[in-house]
């Protein structure tokens, strides 16, 4: 049988296959190509945005998948899904054209030019339910491989399970040697996703297909393959790199994979990360010079296109066909590189693959502008740090519904839920007209965009009731203190404190005091011992239990220790969601289609007895969002073009 060889041992193999002797070896490069986490994104243009982009789109990869092949013999290539979600070219596809039978999503009219081999099924391809999965990978001319999902036949003897998918795939190949000969060689192919899909798409998937741990898997199916007949194995894992211990249904699985018996090489994705790259260069085992992770060549590329993967694999086989891998490398080439500021495209798209989409993409620019659904009250940000307001309500309640289905069937279910979020357009240093001003009825995606600007992704984090206190403090930093023995004007927002900091928690409620002074600082630090601006901090009509636990759905930047708001380090993240906010948030309107965004009123200020005069700016035009009876009233414009405004403190 084929053992693997190290470098002295080809060598004194070789001497002795000199020409004419019985006993011949041949030295044999195999490149091993990779594209992943693709997610939709084909053409090198950002839909939100409304522009073309540089450093994403499958057009641009695939011109990195061209120069890569034409410089060696031998060349494979592979996608590792998240293929189909993620973009609004995808929404447009799954929601609102659809596919009939017979039609090619627009990810395959591309992807079926550059001569895939094998196909791996990501966790979001589950995003849009499988019926739709399968019409949409019946489009592709390459074969889809996923080894650990299996029908769900509902009798709990795993014994008899059924792959959902074809769990690995092994294709002959005549592979050109260096000295020119050619050879057979069987390669095989073994996909993984994370078996977190059964959590993450619980509603689709829930009594119809089931998920296995990754590495069990390939102790199982690694052998087998390589009974069939397959000379090496490549394993294909939609699934990242982590350096903690194997836990059992592990989400990132990568590195356990690299110790698997007779894996060859790993092209692997997820993570939205590159490797070989620095952040792994720590983890025992991992070579980022040479691209391996115990000794196994592998790759990450990215996402969205951004990187092209590979793996070279120095092969020898002999006169009798019997393979082995000698040495190998993994390695990324990105499609565009930063200087500065700037970005510099260091390949340019290709036209064939743009032409195959073409259709479709000017078809998803006009579905931004195109209603998905409706409100019925306007959302503006001009006021939404001074009052609760539909803008970060809307926001909230989509963290809300999403978490309330991926915690079903786990032990956060029924555990009591609050949701996080702050107003993000609201003027400042992006000027007087930098604010989200949608009217009631008809809603886009580019509305969307343009409520949640940030590609966050959603986290859940536990927190006690004494922490989800401190929580709110650190957000009233934003107002600066109000004096109620000065009855001169004073201006409510500090300019210094940035409002997308400010995050209202909905699920309790609380009264904002702004006449203490500020509990922190703008750096989380405790600067006022003492001060206690959050007054009346109630759950569920009760005064809250500091030592009551709760789960808080929020985002990877707040959650990660962004902002520095005390016991946010993300230590006690509790779930790393797999979609960005602003989906949840675009998912919440596809799904309800009519949606009442208005405030629930759960936070206010404190009533000041004093007859304080307290300013604020906001939009020239924000007044039209002031309701008969608004606390708040316009006292005039500023030099920067900001409307001023004055609120009465309910004394
Ligand atoms: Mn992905
Ligand atoms: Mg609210």
């Amino acid at each position: 049988m084929k053992a693997r060889l190290t470098w002295p041992t080809t060598i004194a193999l070789a001497a002795l296959s000199a020409p004419g002797q019985l006993l011949a070896e041949s030295n044999v490069q195999l490149r091993i190509l990779e594209t992943t986490d693709i997610h939709v994104q084909i053409v090198d243009y950002d839909y939100f945005q409304d522009s073309p982009s540089m450093t994403s789109g499958l057009a641009r990869t695939a011109a990195l998948i061209q120069s890569a092949r034409a410089e060696v013999s031998n060349s494979i290539l592979v996608d590792n899904g998240d293929l189909l979600q993620g973009n609004p070219l995808g929404d447009f596809i799954a929601r609102q054209r659809g596919l009939q039978t017979g039609d090619v999503h627009p990810v395959y009219k591309a992807m079926n030019q550059l001569d895939y081999t094998v196909g791996n099924v990501g966790n979001h391809e589950f995003n849009y339910g499988l019926d739709f999965l399968g019409q949409s990978i019946a489009g592709a001319n390459f074969p889809y491989i996923s080894a650990n999902v299996f029908h769900d036949d509902g009798d709990d003897d795993p014994d008899n399970d059924v792959p959902y998918f074809d769990q690995y795939l092994i294709v002959e190949r005549t592979l050109t040697a260096e000295d020119g000969s050619e050879h057979d060689i069987n390669i095989g192919f073994i996909g993984f996703v994370p078996p977190q899909i059964m959590q993450w798409d619980f509603s689709n998937l829930r009594g119809r297909i089931t998920a296995r741990d990754i590495v069990e898997t390939a102790l199982e199916l690694v052998p087998r393959m390589k009974a069939e007949g397959a000379d090496i194995v490549v394993a294909i894992p939609h699934s990242g790199l982590a350096a903690i211990d194997r836990r059992g249904m592990d989400e990132n699985a990568t590195y356990y994979l690299s110790q698997v018996p007779g894996i060859d090489a790993i092209l692997f994705g997820h993570s939205h990360r590159v490797f070989p790259g620095d952040r792994y260069a720590d983890i025992a085992g991992v070579d980022i010079t040479k691209g391996t992770i115990n000794g196994i060549p592998s790759s990450m590329p990215g996402f969205w296109g951004s990187h092209l993967g590979y793996v070279d694999l120095q092969l020898v086989v002999s006169d009798t066909g019997e393979w082995a891998v000698v040495d190998g490398i993994g390695a990324v080439r990105p499609i565009f590189k930063r200087d500065g500021q700037d970005i510099i495209p260091l390949v340019e798209p290709m036209e064939e693959i743009l032409a195959a989409v073409q259709e479709e993409h000017e078809a998803t620019i006009e579905f931004m502008r195109t209603a998905v659904g409706e409100i019925t009250v306007p959302i503006t940000t001009f006021f939404a740090l001074v009052r609760d307001d539909p803008s970060v309500q809307i926001v909230t309640n989509a963290q809300r519904r999403y978490v309330e289905r991926i915690i079903l069937g786990t032990e956060f279910e029924g555990m009591p839920l609050l949701s996080a979020s702050a107003p993000f357009k609201v003027g400042g240093r992006g000027g007087s007209g930098y604010y989200t001003d949608i009217e009631a009825g008809e809603i886009a995606l580019k509305h969307i965009a343009d409520l949640y600007i940030y590609p966050n992704t959603l986290r859940v984090v536990t927190m006690t009731g004494a922490q989800v206190r401190e929580w709110l403090e650190m957000s009233a930093a934003v107002f600066n203190r109000i004096d109620p023995h000065i009855t001169g004007e004073q201006e409510l927002i500090n300019p210094g404190f940035p409002p997308y900091n400010f995050d209202v928690i909905d699920g309790v409620s609380y009264a904002i005091d702004v006449t203490e002074p500020a509990r922190y600082d703008r750096g989380g630090n405790l600067v006022n011992a003492d001060s206690h601006r959050i007054v009346g901090l109630s759950y569920a009509g009760k005064p809250i239990d500091p030592e009551q636990v709760f789960i808080v759905a929020t985002n990877n930047y707040r959650a990660g220790g962004g902002g520095n708001f005390p016991g946010m380090d993300g230590s006690n993240i509790v779930i790393e969601a797999p979609d960005t906010n602003r989906n949840v948030l675009a998912d919440y309107v596809f799904e309800l289609r009519t949606v009442d965004p208005s405030a629930d009123g759960n936070w206010s200020f404190a009533p000041i007895s004093a007859d304080v005069n307290v300013t604020m700016i906001s939009a020239p035009n924000a007044d039209k969002a002031l309701g008969p009876g608004s606390p708040i009233e316009k006292i005039g414009v500023d030099s920067e073009g900001f409307g001023r405004y004055r609120i009465r403190f309910g004394n």
